[in-house]
């Protein structure tokens, strides 16, 4: 067997204290999953009815490369979050069973097109043009589960040109990490190599050519990179 065009490269992610790589199948993510945020967007908390929505998997920015401001936009806006990635998959699975499915876990920016957003949600149309856009997902090298601790007080912070942005904290995440897991495996096969953005605190603004961006999941994962 041979492609009739040159296959596309599996896009990956830099492990944090190892040579190998983490290979990315897709990017799933949630939106208004921190009320604070829900809230400066004008939106509410729908617990019942989670709001999912995806980027392809070579939206990926990675290795301290620089975000090309992107097309078709003048408002381009930050959302920092923790990205958790999986090692195994499945349908409906449990939440207590969730968490053994978890690889690792970084910080990664849900870039968003807010101008875009903002038509799509006035018309009821889909978010891809505003959310699943090239180079729309700068992600972290990945810490292995195993060496990250974890807690409701874990920060995550965003700063962009010394400047704090936004903060938050995991524990205020309306659907934790096993709680997404199991959410999402009943509406998709999840599988090793897949990401979860898991939403962003309050403080989402926007960000211009030049801005130099510093995302941190306390302890965990440093994500730093500019916007060129
Ligand atoms: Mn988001």
């Amino acid at each position: 067997m041979s492609y009739a065009i040159p296959a596309p490269v599996v896009p990956s992610l830099p492990i944090i204290g190892s040579d190998q790589r983490f290979p990315v199948r897709r990017i799933f993510c949630i939106g208004r999953n921190y009320a604070e945020h829900a809230r400066e967007m004008g939106a509410t908390v729908d617990k019942d009815t989670p709001l999912f929505f995806c980027k392809p998997a070579d939206a990926v920015v990675t290795d301290g490369a620089d975000v090309p401001y992107p097309q078709a936009t003048a408002d381009l806006h930050h959302e920092v979050e923790m990205v958790v990635a999986l090692s195994a998959g499945g349908r409906d699975i449990p939440a207590d069973q969730a968490l053994a499915r978890v690889w690792g876990y970084g910080v990664g920016l849900d870039l968003t097109r807010r101008d875009l957003q903002a038509v799509a949600k006035a018309k009821s149309h889909p978010w891809d043009v505003a959310k699943a856009f090239d180079h729309s997902a700068p992600v972290s090298a990945l810490r292995p589960a195993s060496e990250a601790r974890l807690d409701g007080d874990t920060a995550l912070t965003l700063i962009i040109n010394g400047e704090q942005r936004q903060h938050g904290r995991l524990g205020d995440m309306v659907h934790g990490v096993a709680e997404i897991i199991a959410i999402l495996s009943t509406l998709f096969e999840l599988k090793a190599g897949d990401l979860i953005f898991t939403g962003t605190p309050a403080g989402v603004s926007a960000l211009k050519r030049g801005d130099q961006f510093h995302a941190e999941l306390a302890g965990v994962a440093t994500l730093e990179g500019r916007v060129a």
